[in-house]
């Protein structure tokens, strides 16, 4: 069969004049790229060759290696995969059929940024772009390759300018092998140095270590003879070749079944990830099968970050799709109060080609949220029936985060409630939770009463409670600026209502007693009516009203608000934030 020349399709040319001449920052994903298309075709490979026996294929040795010519400057990645038929290369390598380039292109050709070189940069970070992106580092790609079972193999190649050629070939070997005549203008530049095996190897750690065949690179052939540790082998003039360097882990951890994997692995995956050189407080694995299918390897810290607090805060959360990373500090995976949360969510459909933005809207993603943040909230329940003290660590140093929750998760609320534990009268050195606190609950308290507060010894002091204390009534004491927030949005815990002791009537009496002190208060209230009046008078300009109190039982008096009044706590947070 002759060469045979192939112009190719309008968006095909668009997409390629871009990476030509793409001034992109990040070449280095084209490596990413072509790895993931080795790994996808080894995969299908093997489902084939499982699927069919008379495939004829040869599954022996299945492997990506990459090979660096460095007199004549290419770069080769093989596969020993499925390979592409001649029709095959036409239809995948000439056109761009994929949703994702095609509405990578839709997007550049809507933003009407002037500096159109700046969208594409911006874009092109965005979206991975499959083969093509070949052309940002080569001036000649060839692609050599086989289908399995079939005999006759075909030649591909471009300069990107606008046309390409195929040819039949005899004796190529099964599956594919990418070639690239690297740009002569990154000869000097050691950043895109890509025969540079350094080079090499950082980039397949960064973004393939976990593709699930071995990556392996050719090992440089040692000279022949005349080296001090060169061997006798050397000395018939063949250069001996060592064995070739695999540079992946292919160590998937959450694609593996729990009991299959030590917790020093998981240790150390995490201290990879979070950059943290102590061991996480607890690991958390999910593997959802069924219609959208993904694993996440998840990690509580030991400790609460300098900067959780901060807006610079990057969350440690990394994306990969088919084990191909794609962007760390993924925030759209986990909502924003359990930022704490490092590892890894490994997504089998979601497209390469996926965007910040579009992660946001995508729907799977949004399922993907809401299950993880519900398996960390369940994960902390049970340390904290399970493992209590591991427990305490955890609220100690994430609590104040997760309380964040209670206002922007509404959903989850009764469920970040339940695994919260605040500073009480009870036990002035143990925390308690609410379903502790509902447990001590006496015969006729209906409600779960609070105080808020700059500190423990502020509101233990404030007259406010008081009568609490007389009657043995327990207080909670919420001291986190948070705390003012949420007690707003929250009315109840388990039909409880939240009240605060500082707002409104306090009525701490059982049913008997009522009745009892009513009686009393009546007689107190004509009894001193005149002075009250007399005082609201007075006070005027400060006060809405004096009346009778009950909760007190030292202190003269004390200044309450009204029920639905923001606290004196609050009005701060408030004037701080100029409102
Ligand atoms: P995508 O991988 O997103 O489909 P690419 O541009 O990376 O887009 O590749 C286009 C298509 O070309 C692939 O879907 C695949 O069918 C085919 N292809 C690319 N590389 C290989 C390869 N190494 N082996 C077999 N097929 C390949
Ligand atoms: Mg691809």
């Amino acid at each position: 069969m002759p060469v045979e020349t192939f112009e190719f399709q309008v968006e095909a040319r668009q997409l390629l004049q871009m990476m030509i001449h793409s001034i992109y920052s990040n070449k280095d994903v084209f490596l990413r790229e072509l790895i993931s298309n080795a790994s996808d075709s080894l995969d299908k490979l093997r489902l084939e060759a499982l699927r069919d026996d008379s495939l004829g294929a040869d599954v022996s040795d299945l492997h990506i290696e990459l090979e660096v010519d460095e007199k004549a400057r290419t770069l080769t990645v093989r596969d020993t995969g499925i390979g592409m038929s001649y029709d095959e290369v036409v239809k995948l390598i000439g056109t761009i059929a994929d949703s994702g380039t095609a509405k990578f292109l839709r997007d550049l050709k809507e933003s009407d940024d002037p500096a159109r070189s700046s969208a594409a940069e911006n874009l092109i970070g965005q979206f991975g772009v499959g083969f093509y992106s070949s052309f940002m580092v080569a001036d000649e790609v060839t692609l050599l390759t086989r289908r399995a079972g079939e005999t006759q193999g075909s030649r591909w190649a471009s300069d990107g300018a606008g046309t390409y050629t195929i040819e039949a070939v005899d004796d190529a070997p099964q599956g594919t092998s990418v070639t690239l005549r690297l740009k002569p203008e990154d000869v000097d530049d050691k950043l895109y140095d890509y025969t540079s095996r350094y080079k090499l190897r950082e980039i397949v750690k960064r973004y393939s270590d976990f593709i699930s065949w071995p990556i392996r690179m050719a090992a440089v052939p040692l000279p022949a003879g005349g080296d001090d540790t060169d061997t006798e082998a050397g000395t018939d003039g063949d250069a001996p070749t060592p064995a070739p360097e695999t540079l992946n882990s292919m160590k998937a951890l959450w694609a593996r079944p729990r009991a299959e994997v030590s917790d020093e692995e998981y240790h150390e995956l995490y201290k990879r990830i979070s950059h943290d050189w102590v061991d996480p407080l607890e690991t958390i694995l999910l593997q959802a099968e069924g219609t959208f299918e993904y694993q996440a390897l998840l990690f509580v810290p030991s400790r609460a970050p300098q900067d959780l607090y901060t807006q610079g805060y990057v969350n440690g959360l990394q994306l990969y799709v088919k084990r191909v990373f794609i962007m760390g500090d993924c925030e759209a995976l986990l909502p924003s109060y359990l930022r704490f949360v490092k590892g890894v969510v490994d997504a089998q459909d979601l497209s390469l080609n996926v965007s910040r933005e579009i992660l946001q809207q995508d729907r799977q993603i949004q399922l993907m949220h809401r299950r993880l943040a519900k398996k960390v909230l369940s994960t902390i329940r049970e340390m904290m029936t399970g493992s209590p003290e591991r427990y305490a660590t955890l609220w100690r140093e994430f609590g104040r985060v997760i309380k964040e929750g209670l206002l922007s998760d509404r959903d989850n609320s009764e469920a970040i409630l339940g695994i919260s534990s605040f500073a009480s009268t009870h036990d002035p050195s143990e925390p308690t939770t609410l379903r502790q606190y509902a447990e001590r609950m006496g015969e006729g308290q209906e409600h779960i009463y609070y105080m808020t507060g700059d500190s423990r010894q502020t509101i233990e002091n404030s007259p406010h409670i008081e009568a609490f204390k007389a009657k043995g009534v327990e207080v909670l004491l919420l001291t986190d600026p948070v705390d003012e927030v949420w007690v707003e949005a929250v009315p109840e815990f388990d039909g409880k209502a939240l009240r605060s002791v500082a707002k409104g009537e306090v009525d701490l009496d059982s049913e008997e007693d009522r009745k009892e002190t009513e009686t009393r208060r009546e007689q107190q209230r004509d009894e001193f009516a005149g002075l009250l009046e007399w005082m609201t008078e007075r006070l005027s300009e400060s006060v809405k009203e004096v009346r009778l109190s009950s909760r007190l039982t030292v202190s003269p008096a004390c200044v309450v608000s009204d029920t639905d009044a923001v606290t004196p706590a609050l009005e701060n947070l408030y004037r701080a934030m100029g409102q």
